[in-house]
């Protein structure tokens, strides 16, 4: 844009230059013209000069009269159409003679008080040498001047005569009509004010003017001319106009689409890093959504082998009391048994239909509490109580006589009552006992309660076991999980338990946890909802 207004600003700049050099070959030629123009009018001036001398000289000698004058003065106004009229004025400047008369009656015997013809014609007959006046308003209602002639017999004067010409009409006869094809004619004042001028509607510059003669004050009547059409200074001016706005609009234009561009690259820019961001927040999503993907894939594969080994597990789990059952039943019908192997029989029957039972009793269990279906029926109940039983049952059923089992130092004065589901309290109980017993081979398993920090009931069941690593602490309360696969030592079981046990303990308002260490043993303990300490002896 820049290269644009340079290159303007210089092609302007060289246009000017030409138009001067060019101006000022026309002011030369123009100088010429009107100096021709010039001075045939002045020549023309100077010819009806002489011939009115020549009047003057008749009039002196008596012998131009009243008729010899119209006829003279008459026909010379013919044939010198630029002259309104010759007049013979006496010595006290009345108008006795004028012609022609047509047009010209009402001036005779007029006395002149124009200032300005006066002055010239005072002049005239001081200096005894023609006169020119300023120009004037004449009588008719043109534009005019006039020549003063003092006319003297030896020293007496006798009057003046006097040309009085039309400016309109110098200009229409005098200036050749070539000149008027290119230039508009005119006649000023010397203080360049407009005596007459040709009319014309258009541009006319340069004007240019050239003295046609000297009044007797020293001022000067001037033919101008001016040329017509378009002049140099109005092409120098429209292209600097041209240039100008052309150079404005170019550097608002310039500014404008630099602006625009501006603003363009910055909102460009700004959605680029708006979609940057975006992409990265995408990014982050796709990585997020990703590792959830990946997540939820271990789970599922993790679900699918734990579901896998639970099938395996509950299968075996079933087919073993099944096959105990089946085949006991079948061998009760032997006639030959004796009453004792029978009754072993139908024990072992019994205890595997208890163990089955126990199995599709956890998994009906489990399923209803997943489901939301277990429905809770609360009642005031003895935890003392519960315990008792609950040893008395297990130490009933024992089989391992090296494990002690007994009931936890109760807090003293105290015993605990509950408002809870007093059935789902004692299977937590149970599978933590039973759990307990699985994995106790010797020592003692406790099942108890105290009083933590003062303020809350803490229940337990306590085994010197064979205890959990750390690491499984939390893995055991998932379904299914089995960790002692391993172990060398076969245990029956499903992985059901602790899942239960946690999702009902959660349901009666408390948590799980526990302490073990491998060989030392574990701790389970529990809290719930709804327990009191009652003194005893209430
Ligand atoms: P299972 O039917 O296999 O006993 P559980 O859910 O009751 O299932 O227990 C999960 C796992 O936690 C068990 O397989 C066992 O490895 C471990 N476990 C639970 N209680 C004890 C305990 N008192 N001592 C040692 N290990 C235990």
């Amino acid at each position: 844009m820049l290269l644009l207004a340079g290159f303007i600003l210089v092609f302007g700049l060289l246009i000017v230059l030409i138009q001067i050099r060019i101006d000022r070959s026309l002011k030369r030629e123009i100088r010429s013209d009107i100096d021709v123009a010039a001075k045939s009018v002045r020549l023309r001036l100077k010819g009806n000069e002489d011939y009115l001398l020549l009047m003057a000289k008749d009039r002196a000698d008596n012998t131009l009269d009243h008729n010899q004058f119209q006829l003279r003065a008459s026909s010379y106004v013919a044939d010198h159409p630029e002259m309104i009229n010759i007049t013979w004025v006496d010595s006290s400047f009345n108008i006795l003679d004028v012609a022609p008369i047509a047009g010209n009656k009402q001036i005779i015997g007029l006395r002149l008080d124009l200032t300005e013809p006066k002055k010239a014609a005072t002049q005239a007959k001081k200096l005894r040498i023609p006169q020119y006046t300023k120009a004037f308003e004449a009588i008719q209602g043109n534009p005019s001047f006039e020549i003063w002639i003092p006319v003297f017999k030896g020293d007496k004067f006798l009057g003046l005569l006097s040309g009085v010409y039309s400016c309109e009409k110098v200009i229409r006869f005098l200036v050749p009509d070539q000149m008027k094809v290119r230039y508009r004619a005119g006649i000023d004042d010397e203080n360049s004010e407009v005596v007459w001028r040709e009319k014309y509607n258009g541009s006319i510059i340069p004007e240019i003017e050239s003295e046609i003669f000297i009044t007797p004050d020293e001022s000067r009547l001037m033919l101008t001319f001016t040329r017509l059409g378009w002049g140099v200074i109005d092409w120098t001016l429209l292209i600097l106009v041209l240039f100008c706005v052309g150079l404005v609009v170019g550097m608002a234009y310039s500014i404008w689409s630099n602006n625009v561009e501006v603003r363009r690259r910055f909102k460009t820019e700004k959605e680029l890093q708006k979609q940057n961001l975006e992409f990265a927040l995408l990014n982050e999503e796709y990585k997020n959504q990703n590792l959830e993907l990946q997540h939820a894939k271990e789970k599922a594969e993790d679900a699918d082998r734990l579901k896998s080994a639970f099938l395996a597990n509950v299968s075996h789990e079933i087919r073993t009391p099944l096959n105990s059952i089946v085949g006991f039943s079948s061998l009760l019908n032997d006639p030959h048994l004796s009453a004792e192997v029978k009754k072993s029989y139908i024990d072992l029957v019994e205890s595997n239909t208890e163990s089955l039972l126990v199995l599709i009793d956890d998994i009906i269990d489990l399923s209803k509490i997943e489901a939301q279906q277990l429905t809770l029926k609360k009642q005031e109940f003895s935890i003392d109580e519960l315990i008792s039983e609950l040893l008395l049952t297990f130490n009933h059923g024992k089989i391992n006589s090296q494990v002690d089992l007994r009931i936890g130092q109760s807090i003293v004065g105290k015993s605990l009552f509950a408002v809870s589901d007093r059935v789902r309290l004692r299977q937590i109980l149970i599978n933590l006992f039973s759990n307990a017993f699985k994995y106790t081979d010797s020592g003692f398993i406790e099942m108890g309660y105290f009083l933590y920090d003062n303020n809350e009931i803490v229940l337990y069941v306590k085994d010197t076991g064979i205890g959990i690593s750390k690491e499984y602490h939390q893995v055991i309360f998932h379904r299914f999980r089995k960790l002692n696969e391993n172990s060398g030592k076969i245990f029956r079981g499903t992985g059901l338990g602790l899942a239960i046990t946690q999702k009902l303990v959660e349901l009666l308002g408390g948590k799980i946890w526990l302490e073990s260490e491998p060989g030392k043993g574990s701790t389970f303990y529990f809290t719930l909802d709804g327990l009191t300490l009652n003194d005893i002896s209430s």
